[in-house]
This record gives structure tokens, C-alpha cells and sequence, in this order.
């Protein structure tokens, strides 16, 4: 059956989306082993992150810590105690035979986030945010035996994660994109992960159900896994509830089930029927004591939290006297945010401060495909290059062009003035010289221009900025034009 646009509007997405984040601590949840991503397989294992006999987990105090300023920016609540469970599961990447994570007693529970879509603020819900170790990895390809063996390797195993559990709440891919995207940029404030997607430091998985527009009920759900990069979730998503609306359209039904996303081929294809809580045979683990947040402890993490996207932005807009529109471009991410600050405490105007991030850097970054991070152009030295736009050194034409030369040589601007002799004319005896030139050698055009053909104004103005290379002050040349020709 072909599916119609009329078919789909008919239908209403749900979307709950559990994300995995790995906390930014030294060293693993339940081990001194290190947390670094890239070092040679299985080289960061010890007996406790291995499972061995007799081997016992120790909590890391700086994952709790990093776990509950998560919980706090996601407006959650901080149970004063928690409780460490057994998820019973058979897996080669999982040596214990259990991944120790957090079940009827979480860390935190009941947030929201606010996102944006289309101008329009909605808050989603949070359900719950949980510590838990990472499993290992298995490796399929890379090996001359890749094709008969899968090896394993361990290093990730105790790598400490919070999961975060929204509500479904979300009604579009656009929606869940704006969720995770705003999610990211938090978790990236207050500095608990790199939320790098290509390294797994965040990965992606939602819950999607259709039901008719209009129906209160909600329809069967399937899990969507491995939704591991911004662009995939929403075109994931979209792939599942036209194939939803196509199941329920011809009269099917939805299975309960676990579907992957296959990037190569464009589609979710099903992995397994969906597992229940109780078929993980939850149990709380007898190797650790409750987890217990007290008040001073949670005030501590509070009092050290970082701020927020959401006041920074409001504060940009206050304090600088930045649009609500500058604001959201210079918070999209903390290090932005930070560069701006930088520039703008010294810089003689935070308006053109901010266009000039907004345009000129910005604009080369993307072009050079490079982060605000590895900017060749340093905040102290695009504060030069302001401050010599506003004392008339240079025009705006020709601090652009100093500025592409500072961004391809890295070198600053004074020097690139000095060796290319750019400095703006604005000796006034210089200018009414070269005007003079110019008006002697173009006789014919200035009898035109008195006779009333005023439209060669312009042409005087231009010859002037060409004999000088675009660097006399044009308000002069016009001024002194105008004197010497009236
Ligand atoms: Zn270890």
C-alpha cells in the first residue's frame, strides 16, 4: 500500500528517548583503572571491572558528584539515598555476567528540560536519572581473522554512565532533535562528559509509538537502538513512524520489539523482541551500601555547579545588550560563550564584538572545518583588531581583509598592518593632496560634474580609493571632495 501524507498527519508520534552518557572522572565507576578512550585493548582491566572471584567494587566519589550536578541541571530530585542493583544479562562484552547499574531506587528522578522548536518553549519531562558502569566492546572487523572471530575488548567495562530517561513527551524528530540537542549543550556546561558522540561518550536510543491524532491511549512501542549521531536520530525516527503508520494502516499490529537503526541501508530492522524488567532479574547488589546524598553534600555540588545555558543567555542579553538571537548563537556552546566573554570585557563595543564573532569568525571556522577551540585568531588578538576598527586605523573593509590574514597566518594584526603598509589614511593634508591628483588628471569630468552631471561624485570618491588601495577614510575623501568641487 502506497502511504499518503494524509495517512501519516492522521497519526500522532510519541517519543521517549534514554540517553547513555559517559561521566567525564579519571578513573571507573567500581576501579582505579583509567577511563581513557584509545588505549590498546584491554590494557585499563583490573579483577573488579574483569569480574574476577573474590574481586569488590569501591564507588567513585567523583562520579556521584558528576551524576548529581547532572541530576540538578536536569531539575531532578536527589534521592538522600539510592541503591545499586544487578541487571542479569548473558553477553560476551559483559565478563561478570551483570552489569551493576540502579533499578527501583535511582539516584534522581522527576526533572524537566526546556526546548525550543519552531519559536515555540516546551518543557519535557525527565523520568529519572541513574548511575551504572559501561560493558565492554566487542570487536568485528579490524582483524586477519575478523571474519570467523569477534574479540573483546575490556576497557570500557566500568566506565561510569548516568542514563537519562525522558518522559514521552516529545511528538516529532524535530522535537526529540531539539531535546537531545539542548541536553547535550547542558551536559556540556556544567562539564560532567565530552558528550562526544564519535568516541560513544553519549549515545541514543528512543522508545517511538503512533496512535491516532486525537486518542488519549498510548499505541505499542518499539525501541529504536544505536541512534548515534544528531543527523541519524531524526532520520531514524522518521524511517519508524512511517513504518509504523504503514503497519496500523494495513490493519497490522506493532510489535513489542528492539529494532536497530541501519545507517547503510536507511532503516530500522528488528534485533530482538523487546525485553522486561524482569527478565533482567533485577537484584539490589550486595557488594555496596545505599548510596546516601546528604543535604551539605548536595548543597556543596549545587554551590559548585557552573551556570547554565539558559542564564547565560539571558545574562548576554542584559549585560551586553545582545538580541535574544545573538545570545542563542554565542551560548550554543560553553566554549563559545567563554570567547565571547574574553573578547567582549575588553573589546570598545560589545555589538560589534558579537557581529564579528557571529560573521567573520564563525564564519571562517566552518569554512576551515575547525572548533572555536583551535581558532587561529586568539580573543586577545581579535581585541586588537577591534580596537583598531574603532580609533580609525582601519575601515570595516580593511579590518576584514587584516582578519582573513590573521585567521590563515595566525599572526596578529599589527603585524600584518606593518608588513602590508595597510594603515587607513586620515591625514587630512595627505587626502586634499591625492583629491587634488585626482581632480587635475580628470579635467573633462570635473567641467561634467559643475555643468550638473552630480552622479560623477562617485567616480571622484572611487578614483581617490584606488590610487590608495581602498585605504584612505572614505568620510574624508568624501569631505574634501565636496569642498574642493563646490
Ligand atoms: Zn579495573
Amino acid at each position: 500500500m502506497e502511504l499518503t501524507k494524509e495517512m501519516v498527519a492522521a497519526y500522532e508520534a510519541v517519543i521517549g528517548l534514554e540517553v547513555h552518557v559517559q561521566l567525564a572522572t579519571a578513573s571507573k565507576i567500581f576501579c582505579g583503572c583509567s577511563t581513557r578512550f584509545g588505549d590498546p585493548p584491554n590494557s585499563n582491566v583490573c579483577p573488579v571491572c574483569l569480574g574476577l572471584p573474590g574481586s569488590l567494587p569501591v564507588l567513585n566519589r567523583r562520579a556521584v558528584e558528576l551524576a548529581v550536578r547532572a541530576a540538578l541541571a536536569l531539575n531532578c530530585l536527589v534521592n538522600p539515598a539510592s541503591r545499586f542493583a544487578r541487571k542479569n544479562y548473558f553477553y560476551p562484552d559483559l565478563p561478570k555476567g551483570y552489569q551493576i547499574s540502579q533499578f527501583d531506587q535511582p539516584l534522581s528522578e522527576r526533572g524537566w528540560l526546556e526546548v525550543e522548536t519552531n519559536g515555540a518553549r516546551k518543557r519535557i519531562g525527565i523520568t529519572r536519572l541513574h548511575l551504572e558502569e559501561d560493558a565492554g566492546k566487542s570487536l568485528h572487523e579490524g582483524f586477519p581473522d575478523s571474519d570467523a572471530k569477534t574479540y573483546l575488548d575490556f576497557n570500557r567495562c566500568g566506565v561510569p554512565l548516568v542514563e537519562i530517561v525522558s518522559e514521552p513527551d516529545l511528538r516529532s524528530p524535530a522535537e526529540a532533535y531539539a531535546y537531545l540537542t539542548a541536553l547535550k549543550q547542558v551536559l556540556d556546561y556544567i562539564e560532567v562528559s565530552d558528550c562526544d558522540m564519535e568516541k560513544g561518550s553519549l549515545r541514543c536510543d528512543a522508545n517511538v509509538s503512533m496512535r491516532r491524532k486525537g486518542e488519549a491511549k498510548f499505541g505499542v512501542k518499539a525501541e529504536v537502538k544505536n541512534l548515534n549521531s544528531f543527523r541519524y536520530l531524526a532520520r531514524a525516527l522518521e524511517y519508524e513512524i512511517e513504518r509504523q503508520v504503514g503497519v496500523l494502516e494495513e490493519g497490522g499490529r506493532i510489535e513489542q520489539e528492539t529494532r536497530l537503526w541501519n545507517l547503510a541501508a536507511g532503516r530500522t530492522e528488528p534485533m530482538r523482541s523487546k525485553e522486561y524488567a524482569h527478565d533482567y532479574r533485577y537484584f539490589p547488589e550486595p557488594d555496596l551500601l545505599p548510596l546516601a546524598v546528604d543535604a551539605k553534600w548536595l548543597e556543596q555540588i549545587r554551590a559548585a555547579m557552573p551556570e547554565l545555558p539558559a542564564a547565560k543567555r539571558a545574562r548576554f542579553v542584559r549585560d551586553y545588550g545582545l538580541t535574544d538571537y545573538d545570545a542563542d548563537v554565542l551560548t550554543a556552546t560553553r566554549a563559545l560563550a567563554d570567547y565571547f566573554e574574553e573578547v567582549v570585557r575588553e573589546a570598545p563595543d560589545a555589538k560589534t564584538a558579537a557581529n564579528w564573532i557571529q560573521s567573520e569568525l564563525l564564519g571562517a571556522l566552518k569554512e576551515a572545518g575547525k572548533e572555536i577551540a583551535d581558532s587561529p585568531v586568539t580573543p586577545a588578538a581579535l581585541v586588537e583588531l577591534l580596537r583598531l576598527m574603532a580609533d580609525g586605523t582601519l575601515s570595516g573593509k580593511m579590518a576584514k581583509t587584516v582578519f582573513g590574514k590573521m585567521f590563515t597566518t595566525g599572526r596578529p594584526a599589527r603585524e600584518i598592518i606593518a608588513a602590508e603598509k595597510m594603515e587607513q589614511i586620515t591625514d587630512t593634508g595627505e587626502i586634499e593632496k591625492l583629491c587634488r591628483e585626482v581632480l587635475a588628471v580628470n579635467p573633462g569630468q570635473v567641467e561634467a560634474y559643475k555643468k550638473g552631471k552630480e552622479a560623477l561624485f562617485g567616480f571622484f570618491v572611487g578614483q581617490v580609493m584606488k590610487a590608495t588601495r581602498g585605504q584612505a577614510n572614505p568620510a574624508l575623501v568624501n569631505d574634501t571632495l565636496k569642498r574642493l568641487l563646490g
